[in-house]
């Protein structure tokens, strides 16, 4: 697919970084590039509407359900799980939500969102990224939410 070219050309490494030995996959070129960002969105869109039509409610990324450092996600009462937390009211119990990350390492990151969504008795569907590290084996620890990155890295 010419789409994922677009996005796989826009992926930087970094090699130690943020320390040695770990080689750290930048996204910030792809967000600075309207047609590969746009192709990611396009790639991440039709899979949704193939896997679950018009079922979703919301997409879940670090705007709504974002780690403390300063900058809380607002105002009024909010649940925390691991660093990240999100207001209370923010989901009604029973919508149905897609978590979506830049990247899944460990899986850990993900995994606390899932909880915490969890804790709003959301639902959530799936999980995506656009980049996966599958040595660290993450979509292991969604204990069963489906998994879908657009790019594998080991
Ligand atoms: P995990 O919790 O799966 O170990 O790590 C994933 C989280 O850390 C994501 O929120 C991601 O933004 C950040 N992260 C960890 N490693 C990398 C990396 O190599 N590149 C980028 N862009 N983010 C990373």
């Amino acid at each position: 697919d010419s789409r994922l070219q677009l996005v796989a050309q826009r992926i930087r490494s970094f090699p130690d970084f943020p320390t040695p030995g770990v080689l750290f996959r930048d996204i910030s070129p792809l967000l600075k590039d309207p047609n590969s960002f746009r192709a990611a969105i396009s790639l991440l869109a039709s899979h949704l509407k193939t896997t679950h039509g018009g079922k979703i409610d919301y997409i879940a990324g670090k705007w709504r359900v974002r780690g403390e450092g300063g900058l809380a996600c607002g105002p009024g009462p909010r649940r925390r799980v691991a660093d990240l937390e999100i207001q209370r009211d923010a989901l009604e119990p029973g919508q149905k939500v897609v978590v979506v990350d830049d990247l899944l390492a460990t899986g850990g990151t993900m995994h606390a969102a899932c909880e915490l969504l969890g804790q709003l008795r959301a639902e959530v569907l799936e999980c995506l990224s656009v980049v996966e590290l599958t040595s660290l084996k993450g979509r292991e620890k969604l204990g069963g939410v489906p998994f879908f990155s657009l790019l594998q890295y080991e």
